[in-house]
């Protein structure tokens, strides 16, 4: 069992087969959530765990388990996941990297003919992009609890096409009840989406934290009027005060170690060159690891704002109205001992973006490996990672998930 090693070879060849459902000209993934793109990619999973001996389970949202059996099947399984839809302009390895690393464990499990202490659970969380309906990691933070199934089901895309016909109309509107599953540990490989492992000549990832968000829809309300005859002095400026907010932002987060600010989103209005703002809507989104640091900066930004608007005599809104909380990873040991057992070089690290297991966490015991990626560049159809890279972190996920069951059949002992 020590010596059990994931095929490289057969690894990357899924990965480059699962690529061409909704491959681009230049080598990256066009497949939403939903879409005939998404349902031939959900069909191959589920043929390529049905020749490998699992049953297949569709749960409300659409989210896709395939059950391993093992010694004792009354314990809770070990699982992994991650996603198959992408980005409009994704790549081949964000999120289907995990779905497939877990593919390839499950392979090497049934080829060798390996009898696991618990079962092993490979799943497909649907629509973790958020691209075409949101929000992000839908699918996981539905199953999990926290999203209302009806309401989520029911969101649109920009054509007004609801998700829940969309499952349906793929044949991927399960009946199995949300968070029904049996698990005792979960875990999701993942490329690092950013530089650090490249940058540090790593080849593992052990992610101990989800960093923290805060959103914000902000809205300034100034006066419009004509911008050749109203003096300065008598202006309500709502771009000017919406400027020094963006400028801010930054300033917060340059104040804070590891702080990250962001304004994506603007719309102003009347929009028009020559009269003054009168009112500028747009995004802000705050990030940080540490839950009081993020809410240092929260205060600042609100302070912030008050300030502007009595500075400049106008009103600015500040609807604050998504906080995810940083997600401490609680299986990332099991990570790290597969890593060392296996000999690759690592660091801990710190996951930027959302992913599916920082919702799995709010129910079991939950672990990250992170894979580096060419640049660091990732939602984009350059995305890449090497074979080698792929299987060091397929390797580490086959070790973390046979350690885990183990342990898990101990503590039922
Ligand atoms: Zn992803």
């Amino acid at each position: 069992m020590q010596d059990l090693r994931i095929n490289e070879q057969r690894l990357w060849d899924t990965l480059m087969e699962m690529g061409e459902i909704g491959g681009t000209e230049k080598g990256g993934c066009n497949r939403l959530a939903g879409t005939d793109l998404d349902k031939q990619a959900r069909d191959l999973f589920v043929s390529w765990c049905q020749a490998a001996g699992c049953d297949i389970s569709i749960d409300k949202i659409g989210n896709i388990f395939a059950r391993r059996p093992g010694k004792n099947n009354d314990l809770p399984a070990v699982g992994t996941g991650s996603h198959l839809d992408t980005q409009p302009t994704g790549g081949k390895f964000d999120g289907v990297f995990g779905v497939l690393s877990g593919v390839e464990v499950l392979r090497i499990l049934h080829e060798n003919n390996i009898e696991t202490p618990t079962p092993m659970e490979f799943s497909v969380w649907t629509n973790e992009e958020g691209s075409r309906f949101q929000p992000a990691m839908q699918g996981s933070g539905t199953y999990v609890g926290r999203f209302d199934l009806e309401a989520e089901l029911n969101k649109t895309d920009v054509n007004g096409i609801r998700l829940g016909d969309e499952l349906e109309r793929i044949g991927y509107l399960g009946d199995m009840e949300l968070g029904s599953r049996n698990m005792g540990a979960f875990f999701e490989a993942h490329i690092e989406q950013g530089p650090i492992l490249e940058d540090e000549k790593k080849a593992i990832g052990v992610v101990r934290l989800g960093q923290g968000i805060r959103w914000y829809n902000i809205e300034v309300i100034g006066r419009p009027s004509h911008s050749g005859t109203t003096p300065m002095h008598l202006r309500k400026d709502a771009m000017l005060a919406s400027s020094l907010i963006v400028a801010e932002m930054q300033a917060i987060a340059n104040r804070h170690e590891n702080g990250l600010g962001t304004v994506g989103f603007m719309q102003v209005w009347p929009n028009s060159r020559n009269t003054i703002p009168g009112n500028v809507k747009f995004s802000a989104d705050l990030r940080n690891p540490v839950p009081e640091v993020l809410l240092t900066m929260h205060e600042e930004l609100v302070a912030f704002c008050e300030k502007v608007a009595s500075d400049q005599d106008l009103e600015v809104k500040v609807d604050h109205f998504w906080y995810f909380a940083p997600v401490e990873f609680n299986a990332s040991d099991d990570v790290k001992a597969a890593t060392e057992k296996l000999g690759y070089s690592h660091m801990d690290i710190y996951a930027g973006a959302g992913h599916d297991a920082c919702y799995m966490a709010d129910l079991v015991p939950t672990g990250m490996i992170f894979t580096p990626c060419l640049n660091g560049i990732s939602h984009n159809e350059a995305e890449y990672s090497s074979p080698a890279e792929c299987a060091a972190g397929a390797n580490v996920l086959l070790h973390t998930m046979l350690e885990a069951s183990e342990r898990i059949a101990k503590e039922h002992q």
